[in-house]
């Protein structure tokens, strides 16, 4: 969800490397900050006669890394103490069986959180999955209807991954507010809505995509650089000034090594400050997916999107009308 209290902030022993230092901005330290928010949250929502907190990820495919996505999700409930079910749509189901299925876990009461692990397989539409998840079960934020809230700054249910990337900025305290943010990337799961995020903590921001003229005459005058583009070490020191912070939500795999979309070893000592690849964005994602799981239950307990503050108001329990 979006608008939480941020978690305390730090610095990070800064790395020397080249010309200058560059701050770490690591996602342990924001990790443990929301497990223990997520712990807090859980057990007011009990207090307020809300069910134990659970999660369903479907998924209609063996694609890697939604597998892979799908292990750390039920390790990271696990840790915090949040339920996880696990659906499988067998080979061969149809967009039919996919909308069944959507409505049968939306309408369960002890489903808080629905999750559809992408990519779908092609012979399933994206467009099921947009009509027929309940937003308030919506916990990664896709749904056009969560989205337009977001965009038009309403209480929604924003997508994970750009939320911890708001997170780690807070924490490190990066400022947000006036800064020049440039988003590299516009994707509904990442750019689109971080860019929304960062526009509604008074960013001014300018999203780049591959179509962009002369891309590097808006990178190198950010103070805050955001990069997913899935092209793997692509940002590199001409695009950024000395001195800018660099979000990178790149996972790629080259030569059985993870590394992000920006080039870590030529920033270090350029950058002010990046998240390394391992260990920055990556291990905060899967936490905010459990606090919007958290967060959705407030929601259905009050009945609408409002109630998705009462989660981290303790002293505050959602009222249905
Ligand atoms: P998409 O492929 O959906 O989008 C990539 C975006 O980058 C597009 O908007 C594309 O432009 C733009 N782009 C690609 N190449 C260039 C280039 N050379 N110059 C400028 N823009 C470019 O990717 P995702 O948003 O899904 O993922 C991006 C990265 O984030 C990946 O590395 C992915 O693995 C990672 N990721 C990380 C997550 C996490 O939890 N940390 C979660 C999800 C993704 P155009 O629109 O014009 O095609």
């Amino acid at each position: 969800m979006v608008s939480v209290a941020h978690s305390a902030s730090a610095r990070s022993a800064p790395v020397a490397s080249g010309d200058g230092e560059t701050q770490l901005l690591r996602g342990g330290e924001v990790a443990s900050a929301l497990r223990k928010e997520i712990r807090a949250a859980t057990a007011h929502l009990i207090s307020c006669g809300g069910p134990l907190p659970k999660l369903v990820t479907v998924s209609a495919s063996d694609n890697p890394a939604a597998v892979a996505y799908r292990r750390s999700i039920v390790k990271t409930l696990d840790r915090v103490g949040l339920a996880h079910e696990p659906v499988d749509l067998p080979n061969g189901s149809t967009d039919a069986d996919l909308q069944e299925l959507l409505k049968q876990l939306c309408d369960d009461a002890s489903v808080t959180g629905v999750l559809v692990l992408m990519p779908l397989p092609p012979h399933l539409s994206r467009e099921v999955v947009n009509e027929f998840l309940n937003p308030m079960k919506d916990v990664d934020g896709i749904t056009p209807a969560n989205a337009g809230r977001l965009h038009l700054g309403l209480p929604c249910l924003a997508p994970s991954t750009p939320q911890g990337g708001i997170l780690l900025l807070d924490h490190y305290r990066i400022p947000i507010e006036g800064a020049h943010a440039v988003v590299v990337g516009r994707s509904n799961v990442v750019g689109r809505p971080l860019a929304a995020l960062l526009l509604g903590r008074d960013a001014t921001v300018t999203i780049c995509h591959s179509r962009t003229v002369d891309l590097e005459s808006y990178t190198r005058r950010a103070d805050i650089i955001a990069v997913a583009t899935g092209a793997p070490r692509w940002l590199n020191r001409s695009h950024i000034r000395p001195g800018a912070t660099v979000l990178d939500f790149g996972i790629n795999v080259v030569n059985e090594k993870v590394v992000g979309d920006a080039d870590y070893a030529a920033l270090l000592g350029h950058a002010g400050a990046i998240t390394p690849v391992p260990g920055g964005t990556g291990p905060v994602t899967a936490l905010v997916l459990a606090r919007n799981t958290v967060a959705a239950a407030f929601a259905q307990l009050g009945g609408t999107m409002e109630s998705l503050a009462s989660a981290f108001d303790e002293f505050v329990c959602p009222q249905a009308n």
